[in-house]
């Protein structure tokens, strides 16, 4: 059934002298510029409940991922993590080194940061302001500047589509390093324009949820996987931030028609392995969004290489936005759902599933330890204390040096 359209949404094109990128956004899709959100209640929960990163609160479950990798794999993540150690060490003073030029009042910074951007690769370049709420507990000390550079990097098309894999863990991990490396060189470029120039690492050391800043630089909107759907390569972008001082003019965001086509969509729900993602969008923390059930997500993102079949499954990761747009205007159907070209997968020792048809797990997958390792520690003691109505020195003393050991190795990556 031919839709209505409600209102086009024109964008440049992917590379340099390509046509713009015209999206028609069906009546039945419109909704809000952005994402919808309560801004009291963004405000009332980063004040009250601040988020903090994956590493610091939820320590214990990442020790545990590395007992549960493949070889292939924990050799990646190893090589990996040593590729990423300068990326993070020179991020992390970036915010403190001061520009190398003065301020040449004729130049259009934001015209001059954006140009070097996509010339040095990146996809999607958008500014806006440094919205401070969505910064992690332990980085907010650490982030200086007014204005956030949002920038993101595709990740390789072909081996994006062989997930889950080891090959598209390679692009994954692959394009974080490149990603990494061009946001300093960025930066350089900022300070030679007079102004600061903060990267926020992309490698392992995030300061915050990106997300909501990219969605307010108009440079896509939330999707029902919880991944940005970007224009040109939907969840296929990898995510970065540069925040600086330099006055830049900031985008606007755009109502690409995602907020209620997702509701329509429902294919990375009903794909995703774990059962993760949830049909209905709930309102949390200030934010209208699906809202993914980690605890479930975990253990198979870590057992199965990355997993990310949320992101091979979407129609506008795999055709792309416009695509996507134009033929749910056309048709009122979401192009390719139902079909094995969009919605088969394989998993590594559970064999394909074609659409309609996901891999059973046992309860054992979805145990792992939750928290902090020293949240996780104290629990263990409890237990012991519980169940024996006493404790030992030896055991007292065991548990004394374990904390300090987890005390002593610190959180590093925090304003400490
Ligand atoms: S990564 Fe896999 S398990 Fe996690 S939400 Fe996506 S599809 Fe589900
Ligand atoms: S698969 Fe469908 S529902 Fe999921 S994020 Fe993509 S467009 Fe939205």
């Amino acid at each position: 059934m031919v839709k209505k359209v409600h209102h086009v949404v024109q964008r440049p094109g992917r590379d340099a002298g390509d046509p713009d990128v015209v999206i028609p956004v069906a009546e039945d899709l419109a909704s809000v510029p952005g994402s919808p959100v309560r801004d009291r209640d963004v405000t009332f929960y980063s004040r009250e409940y601040p988020i903090e990163s994956q590493t610091v609160e939820k320590s214990a479950d990442r020790e545990w991922g590395w007992t549960q990798y493949i070889p292939d794999v924990l050799r990646l993540s190893r090589k990996h993590e040593e590729a990423n150690k300068p990326l993070i060490e020179a991020a992390a003073v970036s915010g403190e080194i001061e520009p190398t030029a003065s301020v040449v009042a004729e130049v259009d910074v934001t015209a001059s940061i954006r140009e070097k951007a996509l010339d040095l690769g990146f996809g999607e370049v958008g500014f806006t302001t440094y919205d401070r709420r969505y910064t992690y507990a332990s980085k907010k000390k650490w982030s200086k500047y007014q204005h956030a550079i949002c920038l993101a990097l595709e990740q390789d098309y072909g081996q994006t589509q062989t997930i889950p894999s080891l090959e598209a863990e390679f692009a994954h991990f692959g394009t974080y390093e490149v990603e990494g490396e061009l946001g300093l060189q960025l930066a350089d470029h900022i300070r030679l324009l007079g102004y600061h120039a903060q990267v926020h690492s992309p490698n392992g050391d995030d300061s915050g949820a990106f997300i909501p800043l990219f969605v307010d630089a108009g440079l896509g909107q939330l999707g029902a996987n919880g991944q940005l759907l970007s224009p040109h390569f939907g969840s296929r972008a990898r995510l970065m931030i540069i925040t600086t001082d330099a006055p830049v003019v900031h985008d606007e965001a755009v109502d690409y028609g995602i907020n209620k086509f997702c509701d329509q969509c429902q294919v990375c729900v009903a794909r995703c392995p774990a059962r993760a993602l949830l049909q209905d969008k709930v309102w949390y923390r200030g934010v209208l969004k699906n809202k993914l059930i980690y605890d479930r997500c975990r253990p198979i993102m870590t057992k199965y290489e990355g997993c990310g079949i949320c992101m091979k499954v979407c129609p506008i990761q795999r055709y792309g936005m416009q695509p996507v747009m134009e033929h749910y205007v056309a048709t009122g159907d979401i192009l390719g759902k139902g079909t094995d070209n969009l919605e088969g997968y394989e998993i590594r020792e559970k064999g394909y599933f074609g659409p309609g048809e996901l891999p059973h797990f046992d309860r054992q997958t979805f145990k792992f330890p939750k928290g902090t390792k020293e949240e996780v520690l104290f629990a263990q003691f409890k237990a012991k204390v519980e169940a024996n109505g006493a404790v030992g020195d030896g055991e007292a003393v065991e548990f004394a040096n374990d904390l300090k050991h987890i005390v002593d190795e610190g959180v590093s990556r925090t304003d400490e």
